[in-house]
Formats: C-alpha cells, structure tokens, sequence
C-alpha cells in the first residue's frame, strides 16, 4: 500500500510539473452511523477492497463506525483502502467512560480521523477550540486528522460563509502552528449534508479558494494540504466538483454506502 501511494505521489509530482493538480486527490467514505450490522458493515468493505487493489491514485480512505474498526481493518489489509475513524478524545487515556482514546484508533489500524465534522459541532456542542485540540492529538500520534469547516444556510444567507470557515479553520492553525501542513481539510456547507443540495462547483471552489489562501498565510507547504469538498457528493455530480483548481478529493456520506456509487465517485477522481 505505501508503495501504491509513493507511486501516486511521484505521479502528481509529474502531473504538477505539468500545471495539473498540486497533490493526489483523496476520496473518504464517512459511513456515519452506518451500517448496524457487522455482516452489512463487513460487506461493504469487501466490495471496494476488492476493486482498489493496486490503484495508485486516488488515495481511498474508508471510516467506519468504531465497534466496526478492527473487522474493517481487517477486510481491507490485503488492499489500497485505508482505515480512518470518524472522531477521537482529547485525552489519551484514563476514567473517560464511553470515550475512544488515540492510541486505541492507531493501535486498530486508523491513519486518519474525522474531527470537527459538522453533526459532532451540531449535537454534541463542539467547539472550534476543541476540534483544533482533537486535530492536535491525532497529529501527535502521527494520524492525519480530517478537518471539517462549513457554513449553516443561516450564516451563507448572511453572507458569512467566508469568515466562518476562516474562523473555524483559524482555531487549529491557531493550536498546531506549522503542523498545520500535515491536515486536510474538508469544506463541508452543513446545509448540503445529506440533503441532496450540493454546492455548485463554482461555490464550492470560491470557498476551497479563501481556505487555501488562509492556509497558505499559515504554511509554506500549503499547496499540498489537501482541501476536500464533502455535502452530497454523488456519482453524478463528482467530477465537475473534482475538477475545480482547489478541490483535492471528496468526504462522502451518503453515497458511501453503496459500493457502486463510491467506486464511481473513485473513478471521477482517479
Ligand atoms: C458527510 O457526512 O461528511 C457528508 C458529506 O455527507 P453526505 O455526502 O451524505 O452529504
């Protein structure tokens, strides 16, 4: 698998020298609470397996939900597809009940893991400064952490898009200094998960544009952090979403969930 991804990489380092994308794109399938049986869960990540053997690009990272991790891990090892979870703790061990430590997701396997993403901000009350220490665990432990940003319907109505997202994303700049250059970030508008109303490839670019020159005033290496759309991202709306300048990837939810639909949504940014 690090030799499929040292391959991809050489790959776009040509395809930059051409003027191309600056970085591998990375394709995340956010199962959320999905599904509730381990069989279905075990099947689905046979299915993408089985067809993301060798390929190189792009990146495909699969989260499950926790009590699936090490059974997912293990349908997968043989694979390209990499383990993420969908949240951590802040601490690392201790009297936490209910609560999953860092150590326990790296120890199952996980490379990357979800922070911030808008349903924890929503139900769960996360603020901006906790999801920029959450990050800072993950980065601590050498886990890519996913950043999740993105406006209400509210706030974009209000014309505050842009400084919420810089707000949100100033937090973990803020927290992680120069490792900053090690996230990704995924810009999710919160009024287009799982609602079928997705950004248009224009309002999500301007967005990814206004992180990318944040992050850029942050980090040198910010031309490589890659900056993922997510909020109903489907087969049929993928590659004109993947084919903007500063769109790297997709964080997918729904569309996750039917192999089909996600290995199509690969193949659009292969
Ligand atoms: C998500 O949960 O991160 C997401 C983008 O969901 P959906 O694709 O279903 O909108």
């Amino acid at each position: 698998m690090e030799k499929a991804i040292r391959e991809a990489y050489c790959f776009f380092v040509m395809l930059q020298s051409l003027g191309m994308k600056k970085t591998v794109p990375l394709v995340i399938g956010n199962w959320k609470l999905n599904p509730v049986t381990l069989v279905d869960a075990s099947l689905l990540a046979s299915a993408i397996a089985r067809k993301q053997k060798t390929v190189a690009a792009p990146i495909v990272v699969i989260a499950p939900p926790f009590p699936y991790l090490a059974e997912v891990g293990k349908k997968i090892k043989k694979s390209a597809v990499i383990l993420a979870a969908q949240d951590v703790y802040t601490e690392v061990i201790g009297p936490f009940t209910g609560e999953v430590s860092i150590l326990q997701l790296k120890d199952l396997g996980a490379e990357y893991i979800i922070v911030g993403h808008s349903e924890r901000r929503q139900y769960h009350g996360e603020s901006d400064e906790l999801v920029a220490t959450k990050a800072q665990r993950a980065l601590s432990c050498g886990i890519t952490p996913i950043v999740c940003v993105g406006e209400t319907l509210a706030e974009r109505e209000a014309g505050e898009t842009d400084e919420v997202v810089k707000r949100q994303l100033a937090a973990v700049i803020h927290t992680n200094g120069h490792c900053v250059s090690e996230i990704v970030v995924a810009y999710e508008p919160v009024w287009a998960i799982g609602t079928g109303k997705t950004a248009s490839p224009e309002q999500a670019q301007q967005v990814h544009a206004v992180l990318r020159a944040q992050l850029k005033a942050a980090s040198p290496s910010a031309d490589r952090i890659k900056l993922l759309y997510g909020g109903s991202m489907n087969a049929a709306n993928a590659a004109s979403l993947l084919d903007q300048p500063d769109i790297d990837g997709g964080l997918i939810g729904g569309a996750a969930l039917k192999a089909a639909d996600f290995l199509t949504i690969i193949a659009a940014a292969a």
